[in-house]
């Protein structure tokens, strides 16, 4: 189920918001845990080898997951800014300006596919992770239309999503979370309701 959760969000900054959720009417929260958060980001795609070997001085990743904390925060302020105004306030725009200068990357090219690929990466850990999640954010929001970012509609659910079904009306975070326990829900009421 882990591995799921960790992904279930179809964006990187998204799947960083779902780092906080509900399970048997308790709130979870990844980033308390170092290890799933280091599982959590190795499911992102945010590790390189050599991030993961720098990663095993615990300072590092302490201060990481500090710093994911932090953009966390910042990724639920862009959802708020979404829902309340359709788009990023001047506050937000100014944050993620000071957070993309922030982020140290380089480039290189290397082959794929019998082609060549131009790929930036972070040259720290932090600059990886940093940059990688602004790119989430930026991609999203130049490629996606506002109203397929969603919450789940189930009740007991704080996650969100990213639509990218072709009908555009996926309901639920996953259908093994809460699309099931929903219809079981409406299930039992029908019957109830029969008696
Ligand atoms: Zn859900």
């Amino acid at each position: 189920m882990d591995k799921l959760q960790f992904v279930l969000g179809g964006a990187t900054w998204i799947n960083l918001v779902n780092t906080k959720y509900i399970s048997n009417k308790q709130m979870v929260d990844i980033l308390l845990n170092p290890s799933r958060t280091f599982q959590w980001m190795e499911e992102n795609n945010l590790l390189r080898e050599s991030d993961t070997l720098a990663l095993e001085n615990e300072d590092l990743l302490f201060s990481l997951i500090d710093e994911l904390r932090s953009l966390r925060h910042f990724c639920k302020v862009i959802l708020s800014d979404l829902k309340q105004q359709g788009k990023l306030s001047l506050d937000t725009i100014e944050q993620l300006n000071r957070l993309v200068q922030q982020a140290k990357v380089s480039l290189t090219i290397v082959p794929k596919h019998e082609k060549l690929k131009l790929v930036i990466e972070g040259i720290t850990v932090r600059d990886h992770v940093l940059y990688n999640i602004v790119f989430s954010i930026m991609n999203t929001l130049d490629t996606i239309s506002i109203d397929r970012i969603r919450k789940c509609e189930h009740q007991d659910c704080i996650l969100y999503f990213v639509d990218t079904s072709k009908s555009g009306k996926r309901r639920w975070c996953s259908m093994e979370l809460c699309g099931n326990r929903q219809k079981a829900a409406e299930f039992y009421a029908r019957k109830k309701n029969k008696k």
